[in-house]
């Protein structure tokens, strides 16, 4: 079993796939031209907003939102406990303090309570000023964006929507990567959209932001690329991944998130009331990056995926180490974050894509249940 099928999925796909490479491989132009700035319009008209600056991944995506907005030493961005080390990564790599908060134990994402009870005490402690907070879209699910708004316009903050796994989730009707004043998703292959290769985007409604990220992503360009007016980087999308990423995206809008929805359908409808579950709050959507549960312990979490790895079921533990503890951001600024800890020992994300087959997520389910 795969844990994320897709070589299925390119079975599938093939012939819109091929078509579109063989167009980029005709045409002769493999960076930038009219694939790139088609599926750009693609991208925001499919998320709600007026601009998408594509860039070369996920992480150069979250980094080019705080550059925009100048973060840099001196300030404090929030970030959740219990994500993927780029969160955080890009406040610190900008000279910022990533400041950790803590998540809901059954949504995965980050707690607004948590999240006022950092601001207050990084506003207490008068070292840092807060600025921003990253706000992320963990396993498909939109973040809590009403409540998180509500936050960021008290203290004035701005919201960076980390929407890397988020990709097609909602909130009432409303697309994710539209909820942050900047948002930011990546195309990494196995995330909910994925292209073969490194890709990345940037989302906002904000014309002077939209600007100043395109000159960020062409080495600070001023007029023109050999007009240099700031310190940017070289991040690009190339033409070869914006034509798989335009037949991808017709799929993924015409049934695979739809299609996933129905997988988690199954799993919760066989797993209820045995394992812990992760919850969908009333009106929000999941693009169900990953399905992941939560088990006893973590003797009975490892105990489970050594069972279901014996019998050939791929599993994975996203994530197995609180931001706070790596090593790359200790001494960390933060809250005491107890429920990202019991979600490190517990979680445990099983296999997951809008080509899984109701028998596939049976026997990963019967196999579960053996073991708990
Ligand atoms: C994958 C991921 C990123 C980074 O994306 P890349 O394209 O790999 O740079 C950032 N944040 C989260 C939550 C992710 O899952």
């Amino acid at each position: 079993m795969e844990f994320r099928d897709l070589k299925k999925q390119y079975r599938i796909l093939k012939d819109d796939i091929d078509k579109e490479i063989a167009e980029v491989l005709a045409s002769g132009r493999f960076i930038g031209g009219s694939k790139v700035s088609e599926l750009e319009q693609e991208l925001a008209d499919y998320v709600g907003v007026k601009h998408c600056i594509s860039c070369g991944n996920g992480t150069d995506a979250l980094q080019l939102g705080l550059m925009a907005w100048g973060i840099g030493e001196g300030d404090a961005v929030f970030v959740p406990d219990f994500t993927f080390f780029s969160s955080g990564e890009i406040v610190a790599a900008l000279g910022a303090a990533p400041f950790f908060v803590d998540v809901e134990e059954e949504t995965y994402n980050m707690d607004p309570k948590s999240l006022e009870e950092g601001i207050e005490k990084v506003l207490a402690e008068g070292k840092l000023t807060p600025k921003a907070i990253v706000s992320v879209d963990l396993f498909g699910l939109p973040a809590r964006f009403p409540e998180i708004r509500a936050i960021a316009d008290r203290y004035g903050l701005k919201i960076l929507e980390d929407g890397a796994q988020g990709f097609g989730g909602e909130i009432d009707g409303k697309r994710a990567c539209s909820f942050g004043d900047i948002g930011a998703t990546s195309f990494f292959p196995a995330k909910p959209l994925g292209c073969y290769g490194d890709g990345g985007a940037v989302f906002t409604d904000d014309d002077r932001m939209a600007d100043l990220i395109r000159s960020f992503c062409v080495h600070g360009k001023g007029s023109m690329k050999y007009d240099n007016v700031r310190i940017g980087m070289n991040s690009r999308l190339d033409s070869i991944q914006a034509g798989i990423l335009k037949a991808k995206l017709r799929a993924f809008e015409a049934e695979e998130v739809d299609l996933v929805n129905k997988a988690a359908d199954v799993y919760t409808e066989l797993l209820e009331g045995k394992v812990g579950l992760p919850v969908i709050p009333e009106g929000y959507r999941s693009s169900w990056a990953q399905y992941t549960i939560r088990l006893e312990s973590r003797e009975k979490r490892d105990a489970v995926q050594v069972a279901l790895k014996e019998v050939g079921i791929p599993t994975m533990i996203y994530y197995p180490k609180p931001m706070h503890e790596q090593k790359a951001f200790v001494p960390a600024e933060g809250l005491a974050c107890p429920v990202t800890a019991k979600l490190c020992d517990t979680v445990l994300s099983l296999p997951m894509h809008p080509y899984i087959e109701r028998e596939e997520i049976e026997e990963v389910v019967r196999n579960i249940l053996k073991h708990i």
